[in-house]
C-alpha cells in the first residue's frame, strides 16, 4: 500500500469509486465517517453500517466520528430555510472538512480529501473553496474519471443502500415537499 490519506466519507456509495481511484493512484485510504449533518441518528448509523460493507470489501480501516448534530445545527443557524446548494451547504462542507483536518492532524496523516466531490449534485469548486485553507487538504475531484457513474456500478455490485435525500432534516423536508 502507498501513502496514507484520510478520506472523509459522506456515505458508502460515494466512497466506492473514490477508494478505487485512490488505491489506483497508490494511496492507502483511511476512512473517516464524520457526518454530523445527517438526520436522524438512525440514518447516520444506517449510512455508517453501509460504509462498513465497503471497508470490508477493500480491507480498509474506518474511523467513526461522534454524531454531533447539535453542534452542526449551531454551525448552520440562520440558514435553515436555504434551498439545497445554498449557503447552508457551504457551511456544512466546512464543518465536516474542519473535523477531518483535525482528525488527520491527530493521526499524523499529512493529506486528506472528501468523497463529497463524487456527487454530480454537488459543485466541487465550492467544496474546494471551503477546504483550501485547511492543512493537508487535497483538491481531488472524484466525479472526474467517470467517478459518479462508477460509484453507481460498484454500489449495485456490493448491494449498498442508496439514500434519497442529501442528509440533514432540511434536505429531508425539501424532498418530502417535492414528493407531495
Ligand atoms: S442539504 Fe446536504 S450539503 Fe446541504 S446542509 Fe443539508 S446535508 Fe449539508
Amino acid at each position: 500500500m502507498g501513502k496514507k490519506i484520510l478520506l472523509h466519507v459522506c456515505c458508502g456509495p460515494c466512497s466506492t469509486s473514490s477508494i478505487e481511484r485512490l488505491i489506483a493512484e497508490d494511496y492507502e485510504p483511511v476512512l473517516f465517517f464524520s457526518d454530523s449533518n445527517i438526520f436522524p441518528e438512525e440514518e447516520f448509523m444506517k449510512r455508517y453500517s453501509n460504509l462498513l460493507i465497503v471497508a470490508e470489501h477493500y480491507g480498509l480501516q474506518v474511523i467513526l466520528d461522534d454524531w454531533d448534530h447539535g453542534k452542526w445545527l449551531e454551525a448552520v443557524r440562520g440558514h435553515e430555510r436555504d434551498k439545497e446548494h445554498g449557503e447552508r451547504c457551504s457551511l456544512c462542507f466546512r464543518f465536516n472538512l474542519e473535523r477531518t483536518a483535525e482528525k488527520a492532524a491527530e493521526l499524523g496523516i499529512d493529506e486528506f480529501a472528501t468523497t463529497l466531490t463524487v456527487s454530480r449534485f454537488k459543485n466541487s469548486a465550492r467544496i474546494f473553496h471551503e477546504g483550501e485553507d485547511l492543512p493537508g487538504f487535497q483538491k481531488i475531484d472524484f466525479k472526474k474519471k467517470d467517478g459518479f457513474s462508477r460509484s453507481i456500478v460498484l454500489s449495485k455490485e456490493l448491494g449498498l443502500y442508496r439514500q434519497d435525500y442529501c442528509g440533514c432534516e432540511f434536505s429531508l423536508r425539501d424532498r418530502r415537499c417535492a414528493d407531495s
